[in-house]
């Protein structure tokens, strides 16, 4: 039987297998399931990775992924983190002191991150894989420089975003090779503010695409490429990216994805997390083999269309791991 690790690389390499693998993002909601506290994830490179294992011991994922929240990047440039109910939210900073202040990965929570991952790889020992998840160039950008500022500077000031996106993309290389050589797999980068219902085709190819090809470009391990909302009208550029695979939001068909894309990267998604959140186990386990049908076995990972929502109940994504490690 291939295991984990032999899974998502064949899926990564387009090849046919019996299951596809399937992972979840979903930092916040393994970290409350650990009962470690909140603080102890933030800071302590064991309780995060040790939060990862106990899921993986107890629901049999195919992958592990290094992380709490996304947000330790823009930490790192000096944003203030808040922990909401919905989720973490960082202050933005103006995009002038941006320039002089890019962190290196010894800075901030970075060093806890890249331990994890180190733990992490050295307990899996190869057998299953483990990533780490980075927002997108762009979206890192809109957090430490706020998403409104920034989009009118990409009308007002091009030259500036440019040069701050290069910046940006420097230092998330220098993070996630890091991470490489800390053992990780592959690395997950979310970019939600890049998405068709934020921005319009034409501003993703002129800048957030370029950003993406560089980060992609530059590194030795596969991106998974996750971009939440309809991406139909940049599923084509999305698949020039470099991305190993292109990860779906549930509003998306994968069947006419998949014949966009036409073999140029796989795909990953999208069981809607509104079902791991509302629904009972037995309606994930239907959501979960129409996913897997529409997906297919060759080049196809099952996630949820979105990381799993922090409130979702354990026994739904128990029920949706369980359906498709049992077909
Ligand atoms: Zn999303």
């Amino acid at each position: 039987m291939v295991g984990s690790q032999g899974l998502l690389r064949g899926a990564l390499a387009w090849e046919q297998s019996d299951r596809p693998p399937v992972l979840f993002t979903g930092g916040i909601w393994a970290g409350r399931l650990s009962g470690f506290s909140r603080d102890r994830l933030l800071d302590d490179a064991s309780a995060l990775a040790e939060a990862q294992w106990r899921v993986h011991e107890l629901i049999g994922q195919d992958a592990l992924l290094a992380y709490f929240d996304p947000l330790f990047i823009p930490e790192a440039y000096g944003c203030e983190l808040r922990f909401l109910e919905t989720g973490p939210l960082v202050a933005p900073i103006p995009l002038t002191r941006f320039a002089d202040q890019a962190p290196s990965v010894g800075d901030g929570r970075l060093p806890v991150v890249l331990e994890a991952v180190a733990c992490m790889a050295a307990r899996a020992g190869g057998r299953i894989p483990v990533g780490t998840l980075v927002e997108g160039p762009f979206t890192t950008l809109s957090r430490i420089a706020d998403a409104e500022v920034l989009l009118r500077l990409t009308i007002t000031d091009a030259a500036a975003v440019d040069a701050a996106l290069g910046r940006m993309t420097e230092m998330l290389l220098a993070f996630c090779r890091a991470a490489a050589e800390a053992g990780a797999d592959f690395v997950f980068v979310a970019d939600p503010v890049a998405s068709a219902t934020m921005i319009s085709p034409a501003m993703f190819g002129r800048f957030a695409l370029p950003a993406l090809r560089e980060l992609c470009a530059g590194l030795s391990i596969p991106v998974i490429l996750h971009i939440c909302g309809d991406t139909t009208p940049i599923l084509a550029d999305m698949a020039g990216s470099g991305a190993a695979a292109l990860s779906l939001d549930q509003c998306m068909d994968l069947r006419e994805a998949r014949r966009r894309i036409d073999g140029r990267c796989a795909l990953a998604g999208n069981l809607d997390p509104m079902t791991l959140l509302m629904g009972t186990p037995e309606e994930v386990v239907r959501e979960t083999r129409r996913v897997m049908e529409a997906g297919g076995n060759r080049g196809f990972i099952l996630m949820p269309g979105c990381g799993v929502p922090p409130g979702a109940p354990f026994q739904n994504v128990a029920a949706m791991v369980r359906a498709v490690r049992e077909g």
